[in-house]
């Protein structure tokens, strides 16, 4: 089955009771059992709701995965799977994984003992430096956020393999329609499903993937001892929104390349950050590990007050966090999302106070130049 057809056909579809071609939400905490311990596969929605496992079922199939497993948001979902290590276990990050994700191993998950390093995984060589006795896994984020820094999956993988480490891969920027990191060796693969899998702005989720039974029973008795769990509505909103990944992500990566373009002939912008562009840095090692670059674009229009006056008159981008949906969307990193690292540090990661990022969605893409450049220009 290819991608598309997937992503509507895959996992399970509908209801063979009644024909129902959307698959029931079950809002439902328990079920009957016919004597004790006879059950008809369910027995309390904490543990499984079939709702939640049709979703579960279709994101392990788009992934190519062994099972799969959805939580109440991707931070839930990260939290659970770094919870399947033990205290003193040590564990790899990309340095700039998403700002949540540090603070969660910054400030939470550190309190229970579990240690971290943030490294370039852009090159493998600083990965492999920090790997001591107690290294448990590799964890990366590619491309990353805001500057789209790309990893080389099949390296790490091999790096992992070769030390007995879990690779995990966040593949929310590229999506399972464009990048699939079992594919390249990954172990565990999860979503902030929030971003383009729900794609509309209208549900918090987060979903797991792993590629094998042993991590399927670790992850899944996490999620069921701790308890942070998708609800029935939300499980049917997101299966509802992958039916139409394939095409919102065909036509936002043509709406990309074409913004990307109009940005190119623009003298205010300049250091544009997209996976696409041959000038990228690992443009070439992305191009062997996704099929398409995605809706994200970075760039400099030369200072804090403009990209501040920029923001202020765009009429059709959203100024707002998030990623992914049909709305086009503009943050300044810097002040937003980066706001809490240290002014020095966010320029030695190249995070300048001009530069703007964008999400683009499914507006008319001359709509979304005439109000960039009117914005710009003001
Ligand atoms: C948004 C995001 C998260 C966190 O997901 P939530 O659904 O907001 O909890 C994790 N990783 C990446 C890359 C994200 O963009």
């Amino acid at each position: 089955m290819r991608k598309k057809t997937q992503l509507i056909h895959g996992g399970i579809t509908g209801d063979e009771k009644t024909g129902a071609v959307s698959v029931p939400i079950y809002q439902v905490s328990t079920y009957e059992q016919d004597g004790v311990g006879q059950h008809k596969g369910y027995e309390y929605s904490r543990t499984g709701n079939p709702t939640r496992f049709a979703l579960e079922e279709l994101i392990k199939e788009i992934e190519g995965g062994y099972a799969g497993f959805a939580f109440g948001s991707g931070m839930a979902a990260i939290t659970a799977v770094l919870m399947t290590y033990n205290q003193g276990d040590h564990v790899i990050f990309t340095d700039d994984v998403y700002g949540g994700t540090y603070r969660m191993i910054s400030k939470v998950i550190n309190r229970f003992g579990l240690e971290s390093s943030f490294v370039d995984t852009s090159h493998v060589e600083s990965i492999e430096a920090a790997i001591t006795d107690r290294t448990r896994a590799i964890y990366v984020e590619t491309p990353t956020n805001p500057l789209l820094k790309i990893t080389d999956m099949k390296k790490v993988s091999d790096i992992a393999k070769d030390k007995g480490l879990s690779f995990i891969v966040d593949n929310t920027f590229s999506t399972p329609y464009w990048q699939n990191p079992i594919d390249f060796g990954a172990d565990i693969v999860i979503h902030s499903a929030t971003k383009y899998l729900g794609g509309h702005s209208d549900v918090v989720a987060g979903l797991v993937v792993v590629n094998s039974e042993q991590l399927a029973e670790d992850v899944h008795f996490v999620l069921n001892s701790t308890g942070g769990i998708l609800g029935p509505q939300d499980s049917w909103l997101l299966m509802r929104g992958i039916k139409t990944l394939g095409i919102r992500m065909e036509e936002i990566e043509t709406n990309t390349r074409d913004f990307v373009e109009f940005l190119q002939e623009l003298p205010e912008v300049t250091n544009i950050y997209y996976p696409g562009l041959d000038s990228h840095k690992g443009h070439d090692i992305h191009k062997t590990q996704a099929r398409g670059h995605g809706g994200m674009i970075s760039f400099d229009v030369g200072s804090g007050e403009k990209a501040d006056q920029v923001l202020r008159n765009v009429k059709y981008f959203t100024l707002a966090e998030s990623l992914g949906a049909v709305e086009s969307l503009i943050s300044v990193p810097a002040k937003m999302t980066h706001a809490s690292i240290p002014a020095d540090r966010r320029r030695e990661l190249g995070i300048s106070d001009g530069l703007v990022r964008v999400s683009i969605g499914l507006e008319d893409i001359e709509d979304l130049k005439e109000d960039f450049l009117e914005a710009l220009r003001k």
